[in-house]
């Protein structure tokens, strides 16, 4: 997992290893090389993680020419906060701003009982779903283990200055730009950190990555680390999955399904979470709800309903309330665990779907819309 200690991209502006990219055993040997102990790694990690350090110089329990050397070949980079926005319901949302100029939207949630964030794991998104805000601003690159982290970090930080508590983050969901399953190893690399118990400790039950449908990556996944999987369905038939999640003509919903159930297959008590957003005309009719329920049958599944967060331009409404319960009491009555999401942080335009960033365009530049962030840097 993330074993290359000095990805090129970091080298290529400061000559430095970026700390954020570095895996526990990549920082264990790159200590033992030196003839240090292997130990030196996880104070480092406690030092950036658990309590918010950036500074090497700071780092006490090491001798003072260890540091010394530490900060010769690395440092703590982080993107800079552009913006952030706070919602009336507490949503938090940050823009931040990365080496190369993009932009990327992370958010935070607080719940009653628990602080949700919601994490890119790309610079925009190819994946060209006709619902989501996202797809309209094109693909420009993945992002590095440290770029996924560092949404992690910065926002711990903040919460604990705004009197969150200590640990103000405590599920991770890798909902926001991008498809996470397309930037496999630095989204697995990342995830590693988020469960270190040196670095930020949470237990993988409380990571969740959300995937449009990438079928042999969910397998790959299952393999290496298997976190909380949750899959955007939004469609009961591969005939109108074509239309609202282009990639459903790569992976078919047969595909996705056989997919999903062998993911839970070893670990009796788990569940995929199906992402079903609600458009009113499209998908939300009795008869699509009688279908899903036929689809997902023998699936462990939970579904998560999502009411539409409209756009500008995006062609869509919202379901009805109404028709949202209908549909909500067909999958109950046939035993699937069913939930309408809330929709949180819309008035900072924070919800599912809604997170821009601001995206150096390299495909779909004609299709974008007229006013956005990022025409600034053209
Ligand atoms: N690419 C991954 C990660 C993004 S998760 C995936 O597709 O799962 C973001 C979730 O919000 C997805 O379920 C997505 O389909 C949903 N979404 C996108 N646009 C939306 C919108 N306008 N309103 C509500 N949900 C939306």
């Amino acid at each position: 997992m993330n074993s290359a200690p000095v990805p090129a991209e970091d080298l290529a502006s400061t000559g430095k290893i970026n700390l954020l990219n570095v895996d526990r055993h990549a920082l264990e040997a790159f200590f033992v090389a030196r003839g240090e102990k292997a130990f030196r790694a996880s104070q480092v990690l406690q030092w950036i993680y658990q309590r918010g350090c950036d500074d090497i110089s700071q780092m006490s329990n090491l001798a003072k020419s260890l540091r010394g050397w530490l900060g010769e070949q690395g440092e703590i980079r982080l993107p800079a906060i552009e913006r952030e926005q706070r919602s009336r319901d507490g949503t938090v949302k940050w823009l931040l701003r990365l080496d190369d100029g993009n932009g990327i939207e992370t958010v935070f949630i607080p719940e009653e009982d628990r602080g949700t964030l919601c994490i890119s794991s790309q610079v925009g998104c190819s994946l060209n779903c006709s619902f989501c805000s996202t797809a309209r601003q094109g693909y420009n690159r993945n992002l590095s283990t440290g770029e996924i982290v560092a949404q992690l970090w910065i926002a711990q930080r903040t919460l604990r200055a705004y009197g969150y508590g200590d640990r103000p983050i405590t599920n991770i969901v890798l909902m926001g730009m991008g498809e996470p399953l397309l930037n496999f190893d630095n989204v697995v690399g990342a995830i590693g950190l988020m469960l270190d118990d040196f670095a930020f400790g949470l237990s993988k039950r409380r990571v969740t990555l959300s995937t449009a449908g990438v079928v042999p990556e969910i397998d790959h996944l299952r393999e290496v680390c298997d976190v909380s999987l949750a899959v955007s369905l939004h469609a009961p038939n591969d005939a109108l999955r074509d239309q609202l999640v282009p990639i459903n003509r790569k992976y078919p919903l047969r595909e996705l399904i056989a997919a999903c159930k062998r993911y839970v297959d070893r670990q009796p008590r788990r569940r995929i979470t199906f992402e079903y957003v609600m458009l009113a005309g499209i998908n939300d009719g009795v008869e699509h709800a009688r279908e899903l329920v036929r689809l997902l049958k023998g699936v462990p599944s939970k579904l998560n309903l999502i009411p539409f967060n409209p756009f500008p331009g995006s062609g869509y409404d919202t379901s009805a309330a109404d028709a949202i319960d209908r549909f909500r009491d067909i999958a109950m009555a046939a035993d699937i665990m069913t939930v309408t999401r809330k929709t949180r942080g819309d008035d900072i335009d924070a919800a599912c779907g809604q997170l821009a960033g601001s995206v150096f365009d390299r495909t779909r530049r004609s299709q974008r819309f007229p006013v956005r962030v990022e025409e600034r840097f053209q």
